[in-house]
This record gives C-alpha cells, sequence and structure tokens, in this order.
C-alpha cells in the first residue's frame, strides 16, 4: 500500500504547521502537495473572475462555495496522476469530500489518510498573528472565525472519514510532530 500512489488529507486550523510538515513529505518522500487555499490566493493575486469572487468570503474567513472549490480541484488534481498527493484544506464540506470520492476512483488513486493537525486556538491565533505575511486574512478577527470554522470541519470529517482519520497533536517541535504523521501513515 505504502509503495501505491495514494492520497493523504490534511486539515488543520491556519498555523497548525500543517504546511510545514507538507514540506517534509514533499522533501523526503516525493509527494505532491495540492493547497485549495493557495489555489484561492492565486486566483485572487491574478485577478480572475474566480479570485474576485472568492475574495470577500476568503476575507471573511469563511468558506468559498463548494462549487468554485470543486470545479478547481477537479481541474487541477489530474496533473498529479502518478504521484501521491498530499491534499491540504480540502476536503471541508461533505459535499467536497462526496466529489473527492468520485474523483479518487477516476483517478484510481485510494485514500490513505485523513490527517487532522491539532493544536488549540489559544496556541494557533498568535501564531498567525506573529507569522504576520501580509494576508489580508491574517487578523485577530479572522483568525478567530477561521479557527471555528475549523472546529467544525474536523467534526465533519470525523463524522464522514470515520477510522480513517488519524489525530495528530500539533504541539511540539517540528520533529516530534513529523514523527506523528509518520506513525499515522504507517511510513
Ligand atoms: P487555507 O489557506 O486552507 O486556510 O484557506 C484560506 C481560505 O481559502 C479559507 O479561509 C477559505 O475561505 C478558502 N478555502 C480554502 N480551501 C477551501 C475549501 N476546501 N472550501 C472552501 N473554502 C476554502
Amino acid at each position: 500500500m505504502t509503495n501505491q500512489n495514494h492520497v493523504v488529507i490534511f486539515s488543520g486550523p491556519p498555523g497548525a504547521g500543517k504546511g510545514t510538515q507538507a514540506d517534509i513529505l514533499i522533501k523526503n518522500l516525493g509527494y505532491a502537495h495540492f493547497s485549495t487555499g493557495d489555489e484561492l490566493r492565486a486566483h485572487v493575486a491574478q485577478g480572475t473572475e474566480l479570485g474576485l469572487q472568492a475574495k470577500v468570503i476568503m476575507d471573511a474567513g469563511q468558506l468559498v462555495s463548494d462549487d468554485i472549490v470543486i470545479a478547481m480541484v477537479r481541474e487541477k488534481i489530474q496533473a498529479f496522476a502518478g504521484q501521491s498527493l498530499i491534499l491540504d484544506g480540502f476536503p471541508r464540506t461533505v459535499a467536497q469530500a462526496e466529489a473527492l470520492g468520485g474523483l479518487l476512483s477516476e483517478l484510481d488513486m485510494p485514500l490513505k489518510g485523513v490527517l487532522l493537525f491539532e493544536v488549540p486556538e489559544s496556541v494557533v491565533v498568535p501564531r498567525i498573528l506573529a507569522r504576520g505575511q501580509g494576508r489580508a486574512d491574517d487578523n485577530e478577527e479572522t483568525a478567530r472565525k477561521r479557527y471555528q470554522v475549523y472546529v467544525e470541519q474536523g467534526r465533519l470529517l470525523v463524522e464522514y472519514y470515520g477510522a480513517a482519520v488519524n489525530k495528530i497533536d500539533g504541539v511540539g517541535t517540528i520533529e516530534e510532530v513529523a514523527s506523528r504523521v509518520n506513525a499515522a501513515l504507517g511510513l
């Protein structure tokens, strides 16, 4: 199973260290990485029609519509066939999870696991503010809002994916969290 190309879902509040852990898997194991948040920000930066629609919603820390996000993933995911893939920040709703199930069977890619990075709000909010990347949604109110939205999504993923979900304690050093990720993926 480990040698077969597969998909791993990464989910966690902003500032939980998902990006750092994804980078380790990319570097060490050749995973590809697709983040719907990054893709949406690229659309916003390029001023595409999709970006214009998404910007207001993203700035408010709310979820972009399923139609937009699913179409975006459908368009991009083909490019990753032939590689194992970390899907970062997708799916976030039941409709997205159902659409992903269809896409993965079309691509004949098994879902290896769903990693839920858990970090308390009191830890992530200061991290986001300290990160200060100049993102329009990096302010305290939006950070708290995104955390709450995330908590609901996490619950939903647990309900939808059941035993495939692995909760990862995201508090600790990068190495500590990386070894929890490896254990969860059987690496
Ligand atoms: P992220 O970088 O994953 O925290 O995403 C930043 C923002 O992009 C989120 O707060 C949402 O507004 C939007 N977004 C990213 N991924 C999704 C998704 N799967 N469904 C809906 N909205 C999304």
